[in-house]
């Protein structure tokens, strides 16, 4: 495939789960679309819409019922170091610092061939730009709810997968970290060229960070329901992005939407 291919396709995809006792219970209505290398897609729905369950297809953790979807033309089939991960809670490993808990996830990442060395400097590289630097020997168990979320980011960026697939990452945190780790995660992404796909509730925190927003309808059979571009130039900053006209009409646009079907 040339490297102009879409990063992502969902082609007809559809997902449903045997209900418990009897019965199939339709998650995803059929759904299609396309993300391109380098950008920044956020989906958003009313909750129970399907949205996890989007990521996971992405992730190659669950498998569609119909339809396929591809990375950069290659059938997603299963998980896959090409696709990184971040969820709203951490797994990390209690007994490992923040920094070894990055190392060991490089170091089971085989396919870099770094050396010892570079992997520590990578870790650090990453720790000190989510502002981990002083707290990077501490246990998980010592560090607040958005440190312990910064190292899972800053693991999640040093693997170096094409695809980040972030499923609410910052959805457990206080409304003062969530702030900062936005800012972090914009400045973040706007240092790389790699493919971000969010899942977030809040209107606000896609149009900071987003080129597109996907909206979900209300399940069962959810399916994109509007494809959003979120005109604003680069490098954002808060400030700016939220004093605009078009701010305030795309920001009542998406609560509209997601308020008339809940
Ligand atoms: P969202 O992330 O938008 O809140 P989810 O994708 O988590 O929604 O869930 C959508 C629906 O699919 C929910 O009704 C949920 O109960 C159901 N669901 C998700 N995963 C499973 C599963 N593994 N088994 C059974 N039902 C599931
Ligand atoms: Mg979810």
């Amino acid at each position: 495939m040339t490297s102009t291919a879409p990063a992502l396709t969902v082609e007809g995809i559809t997902k449903g789960f045997p209900r418990r006792g009897r019965g199939f219970q339709p998650v995803l209505g059929e759904t299609s679309f396309s993300i391109e290398q380098g950008e920044f897609v956020t989906i958003i729905g009313p909750s129970g819409s399907g949205k996890s369950t989007l990521l996971k297809l992405l992730a190659g953790l669950e498998t569609p019922d119909a339809g396929t979807l591809t990375l950069t033309g290659d059938p997603i089939l299963r998980p896959s170091r090409r696709l990184g991960v971040v969820f709203q809670q951490h797994v990390l490993l209690p007994w490992m610092s923040a920094r070894q808990n990055v190392l060991f996830a490089l170091e089971a990442d085989g396919r870099s061939g770094r050396s010892a060395k570079d992997r520590e400097q990578l870790a650090d590289y990453w720790l000190d730009l989510v502002q981990l630097s002083d707290s990077k020997d501490m246990k998980p168990g010592q560090l607040s709810g958005g440190m312990q979320q910064r190292v899972g980011i800053a693991r999640a960026f040093a693997l170096e997968s094409e695809v980040l697939l972030l499923d609410e990452p910052l959805g457990a945190l206080d409304a003062l970290t969530r702030h900062a780790l936005q800012l972090q995660l914009l400045h973040l992404s706007e240092q790389e060229s790699r493919t971000f796909v969010l899942v977030t509730h809040d209107v606000d925190e896609a149009l900071l960070l987003s080129d597109r927003i996907l909206v979900l309808s209300q399940g069962p059979e959810a399916r994109v329901m509007r494809d959003v571009r979120v005109p604003f130039p680069r490098p954002r900053d808060r400030d700016t992005v939220q004093a605009s006209q078009e701010y305030l009409a795309l920001r009542r646009d998406l609560l509209d939407l997601l308020t008339a079907q809940s």
